[in-house]
């Protein structure tokens, strides 16, 4: 299944399992796994690092005033990115965070104002 959209399945071989349509259209999944602190959530690990996310999405972070939404095919404590282009279409988180969305884009945000090669 395509991992961008869940709806239709992935072509095979497509190296970010993305459907014809998405991966015609840019649009991309990127997943981040995450953990609860003291004070809210962490990102433990990414498929940006958090280099990445700076230099890509930290001011589409800042300015998504969207609601997240809860998606089943997301498992533990992960979240999910959707990016079309240069454009975050959406934040996805799994159901174990369904009830700490504002906590997810806290997590992403801090995230985003990081440097680092790593996690
Ligand atoms: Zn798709």
């Amino acid at each position: 299944m395509c991992r961008v959209c869940q709806r239709r399945p992935e072509v095979p071989g497509e190296p970010h399992g993305r459907c014809d349509a998405c991966a015609r259209a840019g649009r991309r999944a990127y997943l981040f796994r995450l953990r609860p602190t003291s004070i809210g959530l962490q990102i433990v690990a990414g498929e940006l690092s958090p280099r990445a996310l700076h230099q890509a999405l930290v001011g589409e972070l800042e300015q998504f005033h969207g609601e997240p939404s809860t998606r089943p095919h997301l498992l533990g404590t992960s979240c999910d990115l959707v990016v079309a282009g240069k454009r975050l279409e959406t934040i996805r988180v799994s159901p174990g965070l369904a009830s700490r969305k504002d906590q997810v884009v806290a997590a992403l945000r801090a995230g985003a104002l990081r440097t680092d090669a790593a996690w």
